[in-house]
C-alpha cells in the first residue's frame, strides 16, 4: 500500500535546550504535550501550549 506517502505528516523536531538553572543540555520535542523538567536539577526547560512546547530554558538549537 502507498497510503502513507499520500499523508502529509505536520513537521516536528526536536530542539536542543539548556537549563537556565545548571547548564545541563537535554532534548526537547517540540510537540511535548507533557512538561519537561531538567533531569539534572528538575526546573522546568518546557510546557506544553496549545500542542507545542513553549521552551522555558535556554533553545540553543534545533535539530532534525
Ligand atoms: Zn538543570
Amino acid at each position: 500500500m502507498e497510503a502513507n506517502k499520500k499523508i502529509k505528516q505536520p513537521t516536528s523536531k526536536f530542539i536542543e535546550v539548556e537549563c537556565i538553572k545548571c547548564g545541563e543540555k537535554s532534548i526537547v520535542f517540540d510537540k511535548a504535550s507533557t512538561k519537561v523538567v531538567c533531569a539534572k536539577c528538575g526546573d522546568v526547560l518546557a510546557e506544553p501550549m496549545g500542542g507545542f512546547a513553549f521552551i522555558v530554558g535556554k533553545k540553543i538549537k534545533d535539530l532534525d
